[in-house]
C-alpha cells in the first residue's frame, strides 16, 4: 500500500478543509422574491412556484 511521503502540514490540512462547509441540501432561492426556499416546494414568503402564484395550499 502506498504511504504518504511527507506528513501533511497544519497549513495544508487547514487549506484543504476550507472547502468543507455545512450546506443544507435541497435549498434554492425563489425566482419571485429571492428568499431561500426548499427546491420543488412553493415559496413560503410569496406563495409562488416556478414564477406563478399557486392558489389553495399557500404558507403551509
Ligand atoms: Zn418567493
Amino acid at each position: 500500500m502506498a504511504v504518504p511521503f511527507r506528513r501533511t502540514s497544519k497549513t495544508r490540512k487547514r487549506m484543504r478543509r476550507t472547502h468543507f462547509k455545512l450546506k443544507v441540501a435541497g435549498m434554492s432561492t425563489c425566482k419571485q422574491c429571492d428568499a431561500p426556499k426548499l427546491a420543488h416546494h412553493v415559496c413560503k414568503e410569496c406563495g409562488y412556484y416556478d414564477g406563478a402564484e399557486v392558489e389553495g395550499v399557500v404558507n403551509k
